[in-house]
């Protein structure tokens, strides 16, 4: 994170956390413990699903999950190029190969038309993201996905708390993973939770994460079998969450509710200080929507050029105010242009979005005072770029 006086974001931590994670280093237990389970049964309930798997990150939820399900090299793997790398990655840690498809302009998901139009024989899943906790249109890929009897899986790590219709992110797929990051709306310092109704997959899971070790359903007879700590049934990772990381995440979540309101507010504030600019594009929130804001992201009006865009967040920084570039397209990073030979122009919607967002400082404390700060300073440069142009 960075020293800027309006940082981009900010962990909201508590005494509540500090007790938390105090008691769990006195307790001498510090890794497979009861801590683990009780965060882990205080996501589930949240987000409506029956297992929960406890890990050291996001990526590495989504790691283990596309291991579990199975997907290997040649099978298709549908996604969209307007997110944070990890949920590409996933796909090409097993081999398989990321089918992009271009965004919906509004919400910034995936258009539910162009994955359907994008499922060959090689598909095996949609990996679809609640992206920046807007979670419009996953009830739509999760009946593509059932129409077409492959897999939706969810990367919630942007989601926690977030619902369609009263449904909660994490429930939609046959599989989701949130992350803990420190920018996320809770965190655990770094910390994932693979959540799922599938017990068999929960158990390959934890197996999985626990070096190979044997694990209820996954394993039959050998559940339980003496002597099985140093039983590897499968190639396995250590993937674990340690006890410290999960007290937080049990602090966190008992504040969650009062941490979304928060986060809330500072949205509303955002959006009523700067809708009337019409430099600006806010985001829009559909009907049956319940956010979870984790990040504020507008947009600059077509016209304003990558250059621009940039040079307005360099400028808010030297202001002393966060700004980033939330996200540059997947198919665009280096790598993946070098090996599957993307091109500007693959993907109009995602790029031509991507080269106009600014995410906003946003984090649960920020104050109308700050808020109309950071408007200032955008204003501010928008002003000077307009300037610029004549
Ligand atoms: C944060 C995030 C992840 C996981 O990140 P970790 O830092 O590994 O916890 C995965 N996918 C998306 C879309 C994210 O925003």
């Amino acid at each position: 994170m960075s020293d800027q006086e309006i940082p981009l974001s900010r962990p909201d931590i508590t005494e509540l956390e500090e007790q938390a994670v105090l008691s769990v280093l006195r307790s001498g237990r510090l890794s497979i413990g009861p801590v683990v389970e009780q965060f882990e049964s205080m996501v589930t309930q949240r987000c409506g699903t029956r297992f929960g798997v406890g890990v050291s990150s996001g990526t590495t939820g989504l790691h283990l999950v596309m291991h579990a399900m199975g997907i290997k090299p040649g099978d298709e793997v549908i996604t969209t190029p307007f997110s944070f790398i990890a949920s590409a990655n996933c796909i090409l840690y097993v081999g398989a190969t990321p089918v992009f498809v271009d965004i919906d302009p509004r919400t910034l998901n995936m258009d539910p038309a162009q994955v359907e139009r994008a499922i060959t024989p090689r598909t095996r899943a949609i990996l679809a993201v609640e992206t920046f906790g807007n979670p419009a249109m996953m009830e739509q890929y999760a009946s593509i996905a059932a129409r077409h009897e492959i897999t939706l899986i969810e990367d919630c790590c942007e989601a926690l708390g977030c619902s369609f219709r009263g449904r909660p992110a994490g429930s939609f797929g046959r599989v989701g993973v949130f992350g803990f990051y420190p920018n996320k709306q809770i965190t655990t310092g770094e910390g994932g939770m693979i959540v799922t109704d599938d017990e068999r997959l929960a158990d390959m899971c934890r197996s999985l994460r626990n070096q190979g070790r044997p694990t209820g359903k996954a394993d039959g007879a050998v559940q339980g079998s003496a002597g099985s700590w140093l039983r590897h049934q499968r190639l396995g990772y250590n993937a674990r969450m340690s006890e410290v990381q999960a007290a937080l995440g049990v602090a966190q979540m008992t504040r969650l509710d009062e941490i979304i309101r928060a986060r809330n507010q500072v949205a509303d504030l955002y959006m009523r200080r700067l809708a009337g600019n019409c430099d600006l594009i806010m985001p829009t929130i559909d009907p049956g929507v319940a956010m979870s804001w984790f990040v504020f992201v507008v947009r600059l009006a077509t016209g304003f050029t990558l250059e621009e865009r940039d040079r307005v967040i360099r400028a808010m920084r030297n202001h002393d105010v966060g700004a980033a570039d939330y996200f540059p397209c997947i198919h665009l990073q280096p790598f993946y242009r070098e090996r599957f030979g993307f091109q500007p122009g693959a993907f109009p919607i995602a790029e031509s979005v991507s080269q106009r967002t600014i995410a906003l400082p946003f984090h649960n404390r920020l104050n109308e005072r700050e808020v109309d700060l950071v408007a200032q300073t955008l204003e501010l440069m928008l002003t000077r770029e307009n300037l610029k142009r004549g």
